[in-house]
């Protein structure tokens, strides 16, 4: 899952940022607001955590241009603490929840997979699909309750599809989510990374459709 983290305080941005990479999301970072909202409107996110005070264009500002334009990522937003003034203008903007600062970065982490698992129409943060199971907490896959060790990027894999399940997922959009920034994209790195899975999951939890991508069926 990749997320974009706009944050113009260089500390609680590395704070999050080596928070989120440990809980295994790809993480891109930002601290203008302008630029943020450029890349908020052209790349494609599975979420964004999304700092109000920034300079170049302030966070709510960055929010609404976005909802205008039409950007569906869920959003959480970090307001100063007691600012509920914020709060109700952010969520009128169209965030999807937000944190009030200071924060425990648990806190923060579970809001975030909340927001995705809500993004994808998913209730709890354990997502199954015949014999496998999917723990968001523990980043954990089970078969037949049997742990399958899987790598970093099998695991965002099988994540995004059950997060997504019955959605046919183009290989960009995957690549775009499995791949670290600067990543060099090979052609058939999607279609590899599916056969590895295929290999430790069964054959058929992950489906082929020619042309237009790959799909877990619920
Ligand atoms: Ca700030």
């Amino acid at each position: 899952m990749r997320i974009l983290v706009v944050e113009d305080d260089p500390r609680i941005l590395a704070d999050v940022r080596t928070a989120l990479v440990a809980a295994g999301y790809l993480v891109e970072t930002e601290s203008d607001g302008e630029e943020a909202w450029f890349l908020g409107d052209t790349e494609d996110y599975a979420a964004v955590i999304l700092d109000l005070g920034l300079p170049g264009m302030d966070g709510l500002s960055v929010l609404k241009r976005w909802r205008a334009n039409g950007r569906t990522m869920p959003i959480l937003v970090l307001t100063a603490r007691g600012s509920w003034t914020e709060r109700v203008e952010g969520i009128d903007a169209g965030a999807d929840d937000y944190l009030p600062k200071p924060y425990q970065m648990d806190e923060l982490l579970a809001r975030l997979r909340a927001i995705l698992r809500r993004s994808g129409g998913v209730a709890s943060p354990v997502i199954s699909r015949g014999e496998v199971v999917l723990d968001t907490r523990q980043m954990r896959v089970t078969k037949q309750g049997v742990p399958v060790p899987l790598s970093p990027q099998e695991y965002r894999l099988v994540s995004y599809l059950m997060h997504h399940m019955d959605r046919v997922i183009g290989q960009q959009e995957l690549a775009e989510h499995l791949q670290a920034e600067h990543y060099e994209r090979e052609s058939n790195a999607v279609e590899v990374l599916v056969g590895r899975v295929r290999r430790k999951l069964g054959t058929g939890f992950v489906e082929t459709r020619r042309g237009f991508g790959y799909v877990v069926e619920s």
